[in-house]
C-alpha cells in the first residue's frame, strides 16, 4: 500500500458521479488510490472497475456477490466482497481510507453516509437525499466525530467555494441557480402531453435518470434548498432560487455589503468532484476551462412558482419540520420510479406531491400529528427512515385508490 496516497472509497461507483470520480482519480494517480467500490445492480461495470482500479474491498446489492465472484475468477480471490445494507455500512467505514465519495442514489444512502461520518471520514457527498432525510442529525454527528462534509452537488459546491474563508455572520443570503430543466419554456397547459423521453432530455447536464426527472419537475431544486439549509446552517428564508439556463454560474452567495460571489465553470461534475477530492488543494479535474467569450451571453430569470410548485414545497416541508422532508422525498422516489416505468404521467408527480404536503399540514391542524412522532421529530436515523416509508406508503395508497 502506498502511504503517500489518500485512500478513497466510492459508494455508487457505477453511476454517473461514481464514474466521474474515478475519472478525476485517474487524472491524479499520484494523489489517490481506490480502496473500495460499490454498486447496486451493475455488477458487470463494477467488475470492469475492479480490474482497472484493483480495490481491496467492494460491495454489491443483496444476492449479487456470488455472481461478481464468479465473474472475476481466481485472479481476484483476495478481494473482499460484501453485499447488502450491512455491507455498504462496513465499506463506508473501511479503516484505511480517509475519503468517502457518497454517490449512491436515494434514501438508501443515509445509513452508509452515517457510518462514514461516525468513522470520521472526509465525506464527498453527492447523495443529497441523506441530508434531506436527516440533515440536522448528520451535521451533529459530523461535528462530534470531526468528519468533514464536502458537497459534490454543483450548486452546494459553488456555495462552499464562495463562502470559503468568509465569516458566517457576514452572509446575507444564498442563491441556488437552476437550469430550469427541459420544460422551462413549455406552456404549463401543455404539461399533460409530456413524455418520458422529453423529461429525460436535460438541456445541459448528463446525469442519472432519477436526478434528470427531478430536474424536469424541479423537485431537484426543492431537495437542494433542503440540502443547503442543513449544509450551511442557514434559515430557509435566506435561500433563493434563480433560473440560469446556461448552467455556468453554479450558485452564489451575497454578503452584508451587497457583494455577490459566485463560482463558474462548464456544466461538468468533474469540477466539483475534484474540488471535494482535492480539498483544500486544487487538483486537475479534466474539465474544459471556461470560455466566456465563446459563451457570449449568460441570462437569469425568476422561477415560475405556479408552473413548478415543487420549489415552494421545500419551504413548506422545512416549516412543518421533523420527518416531513423525508416523507416528501420518499413519496418523490416512488413517483419518479413509476414515471420511469411509464405507470403515471408527468403532471401526476406534481399532483401527488402537493397532496402529501397538504396531508401533513392537515395532520398538524387537526392535532393528529401526535400519532406520527417521526413526522414531528427526527431524533434518530430510524425516525428518518420511518418518515420516508410513511411517505412511500401514503403515495402508493393514493395511486391505488385514484385513476391517474
Ligand atoms: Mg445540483
Amino acid at each position: 500500500m502506498d502511504d503517500q496516497k489518500q485512500g478513497v472509497i466510492i459508494l455508487g461507483s457505477t453511476g454517473s458521479i461514481g464514474k466521474s470520480s474515478l475519472s478525476v482519480i485517474k487524472n491524479n494517480p499520484h494523489l489517490f488510490r481506490v480502496d473500495g467500490l460499490s454498486c447496486l445492480n451493475s455488477i458487470e461495470t463494477l467488475a470492469q472497475q475492479i480490474r482497472e482500479f484493483s480495490p481491496r474491498i467492494v460491495c454489491t446489492g443483496s444476492g449479487q456477490s456470488h455472481k461478481l465472484r464468479e465473474m472475476l475468477g481466481e485472479e481476484f480471490s483476495n478481494l473482499q466482497i460484501l453485499e447488502g445494507r450491512d455491507g455498504y455500512k462496513k465499506l463506508a467505514s473501511f479503516n484505511d481510507s480517509s475519503k468517502l465519495v457518497a454517490a449512491m442514489v436515494g434514501a438508501a444512502g443515509i445509513e452508509p453516509v452515517m457510518a462514514g461520518i461516525r468513522a470520521g471520514k472526509a465525506i464527498a457527498l453527492a447523495n443529497k437525499e441523506s441530508l434531506v432525510l436527516a440533515g440536522s442529525l448528520l451535521l451533529q454527528e459530523a461535528k462530534k466525530h470531526e468528519a468533514v462534509i464536502l458537497p459534490i452537488d454543483s450548486e452546494h459546491n459553488a456555495v462552499f467555494q464562495s463562502l470559503y474563508g468568509e465569516k458566517k455572520k457576514h452572509l446575507e443570503y444564498i442563491t441556488l441557480t437552476a437550469s430550469g430543466g427541459p420544460f422551462r419554456t413549455r406552456d404549463p397547459d401543455d404539461f399533460d402531453t409530456i413524455t418520458l423521453a422529453e423529461a429525460l432530455n436535460h438541456p445541459n447536464w448528463s446525469m442519472g435518470k432519477k436526478i434528470t426527472i427531478d430536474s424536469a419537475t424541479m423537485m431537484n431544486k426543492c431537495l437542494e434548498i433542503i440540502e443547503a439549509r442543513w449544509l450551511f446552517d442557514i434559515e430557509p428564508a435566506r435561500i433563493r432560487v434563480l433560473i440560469h439556463p446556461q448552467s455556468i454560474v453554479h450558485s452564489m452567495v451575497t454578503f452584508k455589503d451587497a457583494s455577490t460571489i459566485c463560482q463558474m465553470g462548464d456544466p461538468d461534475m468533474r469540477t466539483p468532484i475534484a474540488n471535494c477530492l482535492g480539498f483544500p488543494r486544487r487538483i486537475k479535474s479534466g474539465s474544459e476551462f471556461l470560455d466566456l467569450a465563446a459563451m457570449g451571453t449568460l441570462t437569469f430569470e425568476n422561477p415560475d412558482l405556479n408552473k413548478f410548485p415543487t420549489i415552494q414545497m421545500a419551504y413548506d416541508v422545512l416549516a412543518l419540520g421533523g420527518g416531513t422532508p423525508a416523507a416528501l422525498n420518499g413519496a418523490n422516489e416512488v413517483l419518479v420510479d413509476m414515471f420511469l416505468r411509464e405507470k403515471i404521467r408527468f403532471v401526476s408527480i406534481f399532483k401527488l406531491l402537493k397532496k402529501i404536503v397538504k396531508r401533513v399540514q392537515n395532520l398538524h391542524t387537526s392535532g393528529d400529528i401526535t400519532n406520527y412522532p417521526f413526522l414531528r421529530r427526527t431524533n434518530t436515523i430510524e425516525d428518518a427512515l420511518l418518515a420516508d416509508q410513511w411517505g412511500r406508503d401514503y403515495i402508493e395508497n393514493c395511486i391505488e385508490s385514484t385513476t391517474l
